[in-house]
Protein backbone atom coordinates (compact mmCIF):
# COMPACT_ATOMS: atom_id res chain seq x y z
CA UNK A 1 0.00 0.00 0.00
CA UNK A 2 1.60 3.41 -1.09
CA UNK A 3 1.51 6.09 1.77
CA UNK A 4 -0.32 9.58 1.90
CA UNK A 5 3.09 11.08 1.51
CA UNK A 6 6.24 9.92 0.44
CA UNK A 7 9.62 11.26 0.12
CA UNK A 8 10.91 11.34 -3.77
CA UNK A 9 13.77 13.03 -5.24
CA UNK A 10 11.29 15.55 -6.42
CA UNK A 11 9.94 15.97 -3.25
CA UNK A 12 7.09 15.32 -0.92
CA UNK A 13 4.71 12.89 -3.21
CA UNK A 14 0.64 12.53 -2.62
CA UNK A 15 0.27 9.57 -5.23
CA UNK A 16 -3.62 9.65 -4.99
CA UNK A 17 -3.65 13.45 -5.72
CA UNK A 18 -0.70 13.69 -7.76
CA UNK A 19 1.23 16.89 -6.40
CA UNK A 20 4.38 17.50 -4.56
CA UNK A 21 4.97 19.49 -1.89
CA UNK A 22 7.79 22.37 -2.39
CA UNK A 23 9.07 19.79 -5.48
CA UNK A 24 12.87 19.90 -6.15
CA UNK A 25 12.53 19.89 -9.63
CA UNK A 26 9.93 20.48 -12.05
CA UNK A 27 6.51 19.08 -11.87
CA UNK A 28 2.79 19.23 -12.74
CA UNK A 29 0.98 20.46 -9.89
CA UNK A 30 3.23 22.34 -6.70
CA UNK A 31 2.10 22.76 -2.86
CA UNK A 32 4.53 25.82 -2.09
CA UNK A 33 4.50 26.23 1.95
CA UNK A 34 6.41 29.48 1.13
CA UNK A 35 9.06 31.55 -1.71
CA UNK A 36 12.07 31.12 -0.09
CA UNK A 37 14.18 29.85 -2.85
CA UNK A 38 14.90 25.94 -1.56
CA UNK A 39 11.00 25.95 -1.28
CA UNK A 40 10.10 27.55 -4.11
CA UNK A 41 11.50 26.45 -7.40
CA UNK A 42 11.27 27.93 -10.95
CA UNK A 43 9.37 25.93 -14.20
CA UNK A 44 6.23 23.65 -12.60
CA UNK A 45 2.99 24.07 -14.24
CA UNK A 46 1.09 24.79 -11.75
CA UNK A 47 1.60 26.50 -8.04
CA UNK A 48 -0.62 26.76 -5.32
CA UNK A 49 0.42 28.90 -1.79
CA UNK A 50 -1.29 31.18 0.49
CA UNK A 51 -2.46 33.90 -1.24
CA UNK A 52 0.18 36.64 0.47
CA UNK A 53 2.84 33.98 -0.70
CA UNK A 54 1.50 33.39 -4.46
CA UNK A 55 2.75 37.81 -5.32
CA UNK A 56 6.18 36.93 -4.36
CA UNK A 57 5.88 33.73 -6.50
CA UNK A 58 5.18 35.84 -9.10
CA UNK A 59 7.64 38.23 -8.38
CA UNK A 60 10.56 35.16 -8.06
CA UNK A 61 9.37 33.00 -10.53
CA UNK A 62 7.86 34.78 -13.36
CA UNK A 63 4.62 37.19 -13.75
CA UNK A 64 2.87 34.12 -16.16
CA UNK A 65 3.56 31.08 -13.95
CA UNK A 66 -0.03 29.53 -12.90
CA UNK A 67 -1.03 29.96 -9.71
CA UNK A 68 -4.23 29.13 -7.34
CA UNK A 69 -4.15 30.96 -4.03
CA UNK A 70 -5.80 30.15 -0.98
CA UNK A 71 -6.66 31.39 2.40
CA UNK A 72 -5.38 29.73 5.78
CA UNK A 73 -8.06 26.76 6.57
CA UNK A 74 -9.20 26.97 3.23
CA UNK A 75 -9.81 23.13 2.25
CA UNK A 76 -8.78 21.89 -1.42
CA UNK A 77 -9.94 18.38 -2.56
CA UNK A 78 -8.17 16.69 -4.94
CA UNK A 79 -9.22 12.77 -5.74
CA UNK A 80 -10.20 12.82 -2.25
CA UNK A 81 -7.13 14.08 -0.74
CA UNK A 82 -7.99 17.12 1.58
CA UNK A 83 -5.26 19.88 1.38
CA UNK A 84 -5.48 22.62 3.85
CA UNK A 85 -2.71 25.29 4.66
CA UNK A 86 -2.32 26.40 8.21
CA UNK A 87 0.00 29.60 9.64
CA UNK A 88 3.46 28.40 9.96
CA UNK A 89 4.83 31.52 11.42
CA UNK A 90 7.85 31.55 9.56
CA UNK A 91 7.73 34.55 6.68
CA UNK A 92 4.53 36.43 5.33
CA UNK A 93 2.58 34.23 4.18
CA UNK A 94 4.03 30.82 5.28
CA UNK A 95 2.54 27.82 5.64
CA UNK A 96 2.24 24.28 7.10
CA UNK A 97 0.24 21.98 4.72
CA UNK A 98 -2.09 19.37 6.12
CA UNK A 99 -2.68 16.34 4.21
CA UNK A 100 -6.01 14.58 5.06
CA UNK A 101 -7.44 10.91 3.44
CA UNK A 102 -9.37 8.23 5.07
CA UNK A 103 -9.31 9.33 8.47
CA UNK A 104 -5.21 9.80 8.14
CA UNK A 105 -4.11 13.00 8.91
CA UNK A 106 -0.54 14.51 7.96
CA UNK A 107 1.07 17.63 7.99
CA UNK A 108 4.35 19.21 6.54
CA UNK A 109 5.44 21.99 8.20
CA UNK A 110 8.07 23.79 5.70
CA UNK A 111 9.92 26.22 8.01
CA UNK A 112 8.08 27.48 10.70
CA UNK A 113 9.06 29.46 14.10
CA UNK A 114 6.87 29.34 17.02
CA UNK A 115 7.70 32.93 18.18
CA UNK A 116 5.39 35.64 17.21
CA UNK A 117 6.60 38.61 15.28
CA UNK A 118 3.51 40.83 14.65
CA UNK A 119 4.63 39.99 11.17
CA UNK A 120 4.45 36.34 9.89
CA UNK A 121 1.36 35.82 12.33
CA UNK A 122 1.28 32.86 14.77
CA UNK A 123 2.27 29.01 14.19
CA UNK A 124 -1.19 27.13 14.29
CA UNK A 125 -0.44 23.83 15.71
CA UNK A 126 -2.46 21.26 13.68
CA UNK A 127 -2.91 18.06 15.18
CA UNK A 128 -1.80 15.04 12.82
CA UNK A 129 -1.26 11.35 12.77
CA UNK A 130 2.32 12.05 11.27
CA UNK A 131 4.05 15.30 11.57
CA UNK A 132 7.13 16.09 8.76
CA UNK A 133 8.90 18.87 10.27
CA UNK A 134 12.23 20.62 9.74
CA UNK A 135 15.26 20.87 11.89
CA UNK A 136 17.50 23.30 10.78
CA UNK A 137 18.50 24.39 14.12
CA UNK A 138 17.84 20.43 16.19
CA UNK A 139 20.18 20.77 18.39
CA UNK A 140 20.26 21.78 22.12
CA UNK A 141 22.96 24.72 21.71
CA UNK A 142 20.09 26.28 19.70
CA UNK A 143 17.77 28.23 22.33
CA UNK A 144 16.90 31.78 21.41
CA UNK A 145 17.21 34.30 23.76
CA UNK A 146 14.28 36.97 24.18
CA UNK A 147 13.41 38.86 21.08
CA UNK A 148 12.86 42.06 22.78
CA UNK A 149 16.09 42.30 24.38
CA UNK A 150 18.10 41.65 21.32
CA UNK A 151 16.39 44.11 19.07
CA UNK A 152 17.62 46.63 22.06
CA UNK A 153 20.86 45.15 21.62
CA UNK A 154 20.51 45.62 17.94
CA UNK A 155 19.27 49.26 18.45
CA UNK A 156 21.84 50.14 20.94
CA UNK A 157 24.69 49.19 18.70
CA UNK A 158 23.10 51.53 15.75
CA UNK A 159 23.23 54.33 18.09
CA UNK A 160 26.74 53.72 18.90
CA UNK A 161 27.45 53.78 15.69
CA UNK A 162 26.00 56.40 14.70
CA UNK A 163 28.01 58.63 17.81
CA UNK A 164 30.86 57.44 16.64
CA UNK A 165 29.91 58.44 12.42
CA UNK A 166 29.87 55.10 11.42
CA UNK A 167 27.15 53.69 9.29
CA UNK A 168 24.94 50.34 10.45
CA UNK A 169 25.12 47.32 7.92
CA UNK A 170 22.57 44.42 9.14
CA UNK A 171 22.50 41.44 6.84
CA UNK A 172 19.51 39.42 6.14
CA UNK A 173 17.07 37.79 3.42
CA UNK A 174 15.44 39.60 1.23
CA UNK A 175 12.22 37.80 2.32
CA UNK A 176 11.47 37.30 5.47
CA UNK A 177 14.48 38.93 7.74
CA UNK A 178 14.54 42.10 5.96
CA UNK A 179 10.83 43.10 6.88
CA UNK A 180 11.42 41.53 10.43
CA UNK A 181 13.92 43.86 10.94
CA UNK A 182 12.66 47.03 9.25
CA UNK A 183 9.78 46.38 11.77
CA UNK A 184 12.26 45.96 14.74
CA UNK A 185 14.70 48.80 14.29
CA UNK A 186 14.06 52.04 16.43
CA UNK A 187 13.92 54.62 12.83
CA UNK A 188 14.10 57.44 15.30
CA UNK A 189 17.51 56.65 15.41
CA UNK A 190 18.56 58.02 12.16
CA UNK A 191 18.00 56.80 8.05
CA UNK A 192 17.24 53.59 7.18
CA UNK A 193 18.02 52.21 3.47
CA UNK A 194 17.73 48.51 1.99
CA UNK A 195 18.85 47.25 -0.67
CA UNK A 196 16.75 47.20 -3.61
CA UNK A 197 15.92 43.25 -3.62
CA UNK A 198 14.35 43.67 -0.50
CA UNK A 199 12.67 47.21 -1.56
CA UNK A 200 11.14 45.18 -4.68
CA UNK A 201 9.72 42.65 -1.80
CA UNK A 202 8.63 45.55 0.30
CA UNK A 203 6.62 46.44 -2.03
CA UNK A 204 5.02 43.53 -3.39
CA UNK A 205 3.96 43.42 0.76
CA UNK A 206 2.17 46.73 0.38
CA UNK A 207 0.56 46.06 -2.42
CA UNK A 208 -1.16 43.31 -0.55
CA UNK A 209 -2.44 45.94 2.10
CA UNK A 210 0.96 45.06 4.14
CA UNK A 211 2.15 48.46 6.20
CA UNK A 212 6.02 47.67 5.38
CA UNK A 213 7.65 50.85 6.73
CA UNK A 214 8.93 53.39 4.01
CA UNK A 215 12.32 53.82 3.81
CA UNK A 216 15.02 54.56 1.33
CA UNK A 217 16.67 52.18 -1.63
CA UNK A 218 20.16 51.64 -1.93
CA UNK A 219 21.91 53.06 -4.46
CA UNK A 220 24.99 50.69 -5.64
CA UNK A 221 26.86 54.12 -6.58
CA UNK A 222 25.90 57.28 -5.24
CA UNK A 223 26.64 58.71 -2.13
CA UNK A 224 24.45 59.58 -0.10
CA UNK A 225 24.02 62.50 2.85
CA UNK A 226 23.70 61.30 6.56
CA UNK A 227 25.65 58.15 5.46
CA UNK A 228 27.47 57.85 9.14
CA UNK A 229 23.94 57.84 10.95
CA UNK A 230 22.37 55.48 8.48
CA UNK A 231 21.16 51.46 9.17
CA UNK A 232 21.91 49.75 5.73
CA UNK A 233 20.17 46.39 5.47
CA UNK A 234 21.27 44.26 2.63
CA UNK A 235 21.38 40.29 2.01
CA UNK A 236 24.19 38.44 2.93
CA UNK A 237 25.51 38.20 -0.94
CA UNK A 238 25.15 41.36 -1.80
CA UNK A 239 27.79 42.53 0.13
CA UNK A 240 30.44 41.16 -2.33
CA UNK A 241 28.99 43.16 -5.42
CA UNK A 242 30.31 46.40 -4.12
CA UNK A 243 27.25 48.03 -2.70
CA UNK A 244 29.36 49.27 0.13
CA UNK A 245 32.06 50.66 -1.93
CA UNK A 246 30.88 54.34 -1.47
CA UNK A 247 30.34 54.33 2.51
CA UNK A 248 33.39 55.62 4.20
CA UNK A 249 33.46 53.57 7.69
CA UNK A 250 30.71 50.97 8.42
CA UNK A 251 29.97 48.28 11.02
CA UNK A 252 28.62 44.63 10.27
CA UNK A 253 26.06 42.50 11.86
CA UNK A 254 24.25 39.30 11.32
CA UNK A 255 20.90 38.97 12.72
CA UNK A 256 20.69 34.61 12.33
CA UNK A 257 19.80 31.81 14.48
CA UNK A 258 23.39 30.81 13.40
CA UNK A 259 24.73 33.63 15.76
CA UNK A 260 24.01 31.64 18.84
CA UNK A 261 27.13 29.55 18.32
CA UNK A 262 29.16 31.48 15.69
CA UNK A 263 30.92 28.54 14.32
CA UNK A 264 29.58 29.32 10.87
CA UNK A 265 32.13 30.16 8.77
CA UNK A 266 30.59 33.13 7.29
CA UNK A 267 29.14 34.35 10.15
CA UNK A 268 32.82 35.36 11.00
CA UNK A 269 33.13 37.83 8.24
CA UNK A 270 30.74 40.20 10.43
CA UNK A 271 31.71 42.43 13.42
CA UNK A 272 28.95 41.18 15.74
CA UNK A 273 25.77 39.23 15.47
CA UNK A 274 22.38 39.29 17.16
CA UNK A 275 20.65 36.23 17.27
CA UNK A 276 17.31 36.69 15.53
CA UNK A 277 15.80 33.61 13.70
CA UNK A 278 13.49 32.35 11.34
CA UNK A 279 13.20 29.13 12.78
CA UNK A 280 12.25 27.48 16.08
CA UNK A 281 15.03 26.72 18.17
CA UNK A 282 15.28 23.72 20.38
CA UNK A 283 12.76 24.16 22.55
CA UNK A 284 10.73 25.47 19.79
CA UNK A 285 10.89 22.56 17.78
CA UNK A 286 10.10 19.73 20.30
CA UNK A 287 6.60 22.10 21.43
CA UNK A 288 5.92 21.97 17.78
CA UNK A 289 6.12 17.91 17.99
CA UNK A 290 4.72 17.48 21.28
CA UNK A 291 0.97 20.08 20.15
CA UNK A 292 0.96 17.92 16.70
CA UNK A 293 0.07 15.26 18.79
CA UNK A 294 1.73 12.96 16.42
CA UNK A 295 3.56 9.37 17.27
CA UNK A 296 5.32 9.38 13.92
CA UNK A 297 7.64 11.91 13.23
CA UNK A 298 9.19 12.71 10.14
CA UNK A 299 12.77 15.18 10.28
CA UNK A 300 14.41 17.06 7.42
CA UNK A 301 16.33 19.76 6.54
CA UNK A 302 19.47 20.55 8.94
CA UNK A 303 20.13 18.31 12.14
CA UNK A 304 17.93 15.54 11.00
CA UNK A 305 20.03 12.31 12.39
CA UNK A 306 20.11 14.22 15.98
CA UNK A 307 17.20 15.60 16.14
CA UNK A 308 15.16 12.07 15.27
CA UNK A 309 17.48 10.37 17.24
CA UNK A 310 16.79 12.32 19.89
CA UNK A 311 12.44 12.00 19.35
CA UNK A 312 12.86 8.10 19.75
CA UNK A 313 14.64 8.98 22.98
CA UNK A 314 11.65 9.98 23.55
CA UNK A 315 9.41 7.37 22.34
CA UNK A 316 8.46 8.75 18.87
CA UNK A 317 8.47 6.63 15.97
CA UNK A 318 11.14 9.32 14.16
CA UNK A 319 13.51 9.09 11.26
CA UNK A 320 15.68 11.33 9.46
CA UNK A 321 14.22 12.10 6.09
CA UNK A 322 17.01 13.11 3.49
CA UNK A 323 15.74 13.39 -0.04
ZN1 LIG B 1 12.35 29.53 4.61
Amino acid sequence: MTRLLEFTSRGVYCARADCYIDPKRVVDHAIITHAHSDHARRGSKHYLAHRLTVPVLHHRLGKKISTQPVEYGEEIIINGVRFSLHPAGHVIGSAQVRVEFAGEVWVVTGDYKLEHDMLAGSFEPVRCDVFCTESTFGLPVYRWPESAGVIGDMNEWWRKNKQNGITSVLFGYSLGKAQRLLYSVDQTTGPVYVHPAIEQINEVFRQQGIPIPKVHTLSGSTAVNNMESALVIIPPNAMKNGWLDHVPRYSTAYASGWMATQNISWVRNADTGFVISDHADWDGLNEAVRLSGAETVYVTHGFTEQFSRWLREQGYDALPIDY
